[in-house]
């Protein structure tokens, strides 16, 4: 287990267009600590998990593990990946086919000569922390997919690894077996704390399990945060919109009224004094509700007319797909979630076709 620390890390490919998939990126992560990287695909995650492990060399900057310094641009120091203690869990499992479950979990401790750890038990021991101990003279054909994922993550925790690198190692494996994995690892984690980067473009996968999430754009770091805060408290539209606020609504403000994607809002305050009258608000699918009629905001909510598009049940809620009632064909679809059982966030009625308010 160690502190992290990464520093100006700078790294670009070559190509056309070159591409800068690290950009001057700064990092402190904690000893224990599990820290989630989160953002669309190509913003740079595997090649920041890569650049930790050694597997790509940086342009420049400096990546410290403990009290090692494993990367440093102006020194020349570039360790090999053999020589940086990690243990890395990938989204494919990358067992090996031919060796069987326990040398699978063996092999970091053998490639290390770590002997004295081979032999007290600590494969036994690993397997049964991922709960596959009875797995182990099997081979990897001979399980199934999440028994293979546990399996590859006894084998990046076996050697106690000063970090361990997780790439997407869950986006495999279907949904139930996803969350079931998930919990887990996150009970794992807190009854053995180790320091971890899990990357993932999954928002309720960085919100389960991050210490700390951190939001990445174009090879930086956006906002770094506990979960609840970068939750809460986004600091742009940006990590808004990957945080699950999805519905937007350029607002501007004109001769009097409030108007969005060419609708007028009703039960908006005019802007307050000399301010802009133009902003965007990101709206959660699930803060919003539906009412028949502009007479039913309640004090304080704002709306806007909307047409129902479609409904779909989901059980617990509903999903409804809306678009704003402008005579428009480049119609903006805005989404409602509504619990089914919860007559205040919607009329019983709610149905494909209808026009309503969604109030906010
Ligand atoms: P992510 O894991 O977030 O999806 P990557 O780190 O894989 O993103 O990629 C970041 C950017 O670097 C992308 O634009 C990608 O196309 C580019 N890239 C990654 N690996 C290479 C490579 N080996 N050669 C050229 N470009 C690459
Ligand atoms: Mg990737």
């Amino acid at each position: 287990m160690s502190h992290v620390s990464i520093r100006q890390l700078l790294k670009n490919f070559d190509g056309k267009p070159p591409t800068v998939a690290v950009d001057h990126l700064d990092l402190e992560i904690e000893d224990g600590e599990f820290l989630v990287l989160l953002g669309p695909s190509g913003c740079g995650k595997t090649t920041t998990l890569r650049c930790l492990a050694g597997l790509e060399q940086p342009a420049s900057g400096s990546i410290t593990l403990g009290d090692q310094l494993v990367f440093d641009g102006d020194r020349g120091v570039n360790l090999t990946p053999d020589k940086r203690f990690i243990g890395m869990v990938f989204q494919s499992y990358a067992l090996w086919p031919h060796m069987t479950v326990r040398k699978n979990i063996a092999y970091p401790l053998k490639s290390r000569k770590l002997t004295d750890a081979l032999n007290s038990g600590r494969v036994e021991e690993t397997a049964a922390l991922v709960d596959c101990e009875r797995l182990l003279d099997r081979l990897p054909a001979e399980l199934s997919g999440g028994q293979q994922q546990r399996v590859a993550l006894a084998r990046g925790l076996v050697s106690h690894p000063d970090l361990v690198l997780f790439d997407e190692p869950l986006s495999n494996l279907d949904a139930r077996l996803r969350d079931q994995v998930r919990a887990e690892l996150h009970d794992l984690h807190q009854r053995k704390p180790f320091t971890a980067v899990f990357v993932t473009h999954d928002q309720s996968e960085a919100l389960a399990l991050g210490t700390r999430m951190a939001i990445m754009r174009a090879g930086q770091i956006v906002q770094i945060g506990p979960p609840r805060e970068v939750f809460e408290e986004p600091v742009d539209e940006y990590v808004a919109g990957f945080t699950g606020m999805s519905n937007r609504l350029p607002c501007e403000y004109v001769d009097g009224r409030w108007y969005a994607l060419g609708a007028e809002i009703f039960g908006m305050q005019p802007p307050a004094g000399a301010s802009v009258g133009s902003f965007v608000i990101r709206l959660r699918p699930e803060k919003v509700r539906l009412v028949a009629d502009a007479a039913d905001l309640r004090h304080g909510e704002a709306g806007i007319a909307v047409h129902v598009d479609d409904v779909e049940y989901g059980g617990l809620h509903l999903d409804v797909m809306c678009s704003v009632a402008v005579e428009d064909s480049a119609r903006r679809q805005l989404h409602a979630r509504i619990p089914t059982h919860d007559s205040s966030r919607a009329p019983r009625t709610v149905s494909r076709g209808a026009a309503m308010i969604l109030a906010f």
